[in-house]
């Protein structure tokens, strides 16, 4: 079966008792047994009866499954955020004395968490050029835990090459982890280009249009143990897997990821486009531009497609607020890949709360606007900046 046949027509591991067509939701805590053995065996991992919600349920294994088959993975672990699976992943991997090589151009709760939380702990942050060869290459030590990044970053769009970085990995034998929410797995395959573990946040693209919070890790079984130690460990001992009602709503997001998807990554070329023919706008960021300089790598690594979110720098850091005060279709939310298009001030918010001097070391400008494009018409999209920009003009020069 081809992947789109599949986000739809993967069946459920057991009959259900109605024959719903659906995936039922299961709201339950917990399962009953017959005897004592077979509750035995469940809680002991020698059969897969689920006993307990916080480390499995029917309605989550479905979604899991699902994903699996899409993604040809060994294991998949469904959790409550895209967060809880980039902090789950993590205290698997590292320890006391290890350290991450990193880069500076980070998701800003991935940064603080790898900068300040797991540094309180005893794992070191090592911050390097992930573009540059050299710096990873004398980055990485004997305590190097795994290389983690995003493929994609956010806002810089930032593009490393995979297959770079897993040469040194695998040279090391460690683990290359990729948070690739930019770009749905259902268009590239991470592993072929040596990921060994990836990160997605379902709150963005698989989500079905911003429904609800979740993330998946998604293990090509190239990392001994660690899907094993994902379920046996992290989930019993840091209890942050996936609700079942929000698997059902990503179990029918994912159905529908493949046609938004092509609509909300065509729309953001159009876009992206027709938004450098505006003078007020200094800069449109989108690898799918083909003066991008990522742009080749991109294509090579990702394929046609580039994604749905841009960014554009302005004349100044007032430019950008009353764009986006003045923005009258256009939402003012962070989140990506909603039905909607959504505008934020990246600085001001996202990255708020960090000082002057670490927003210029993680490249996040006062300048820059960040669009996530949705599914609309972009005529009515490209009205609305155009009227955005032309008010903002106006009153600057008052
Ligand atoms: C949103 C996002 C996250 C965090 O996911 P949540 O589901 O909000 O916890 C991590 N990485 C990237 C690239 C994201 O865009």
């Amino acid at each position: 079966m081809k992947k789109q046949t599949k986000a739809i027509h993967t069946r459920f591991q057991r009959q259900d008792a109605y024959e719903s067509l659906s995936m039922p939701v299961y709201h339950t805590a917990a399962y009953e047994f017959d005897n004592a053995d077979s509750m035995s065996d469940a809680f002991c991992g020698r059969t897969d009866s689920p006993d307990y919600s916080r480390v499995m349920n029917p309605t989550v294994t479905f979604f899991e499954n699902k994903v699996k088959s899409l993604t040809g993975a060994t294991e998949v672990i469904a959790l409550s955020s895209g967060m809880a699976a980039i902090s789950n992943t993590l205290f698997s991997v590292a320890a006391a004395g290890k350290n991450i090589v990193t880069s500076r151009h980070l998701f800003g709760n991935t940064y603080s968490l790898i900068t300040g939380t797991l540094s309180r702990f005893g794992v070191s942050p090592r911050l390097c050029d992930l573009t540059d060869i050299r710096s990873v290459e004398s980055a990485v030590d004997g305590d190097t835990c795994c290389i983690y990044l995003e493929i994609i970053t956010n806002p810089q769009m930032e593009v490393a090459d995979l297959q770079v970085l897993s040469n040194i990995a695998r040279e090391k034998g460690i683990p290359l982890i990729a948070d690739t929410t930019l770009i749905p797995f259902t268009e590239f395959s991470s592993h072929s280009l040596g990921v060994d573990i990836e990160i997605v946040s379902s709150t963005k693209y698989l989500s079905g249009g911003a429904t609800s919070i979740g993330g998946l890790v998604i293990d090509y079984g190239t990392c001994p143990g660690f899907g094993k130690r994902m379920r046996t460990e992290m989930l019993l001992n840091l209890g942050a897997y996936m609700t079942p009602h929000v698997a059902y709503m990503q179990t029918i997001g994912l159905e529908t990821l493949n046609a938004r998807y092509h609509v909300q990554s065509a729309n953001a070329a159009m876009l992206a486009g027709r938004l450098r023919a505006l003078p007020a706008i200094r800069y449109v960021n989108y690898v799918g531009l083909e003066d991008n300089p990522y742009h080749a790598l991109a294509q090579r690594q990702f394929g046609p497609t580039a994604g749905a979110m841009i960014t554009i720098d302005l004349e100044s850091r007032n430019a950008c607020i009353s764009f986006i005060n003045n923005l009258k279709l256009i939402r003012r939310a962070t989140n990506l890949f909603d039905n909607k298009t959504l505008a934020i001030h990246p600085a001001s918010t996202i990255f708020g709360l960090f000082t002057d001097a670490q927003r210029r070391d993680m490249d996040v400008k006062d300048t820059t606007v960040r669009i996530s494009v949705g599914l609309e018409d972009t005529d009515d999209l490209l009205e609305d900046i155009v009227q955005a920009l032309g008010d903002q003009s106006c009153k600057s020069h008052h």
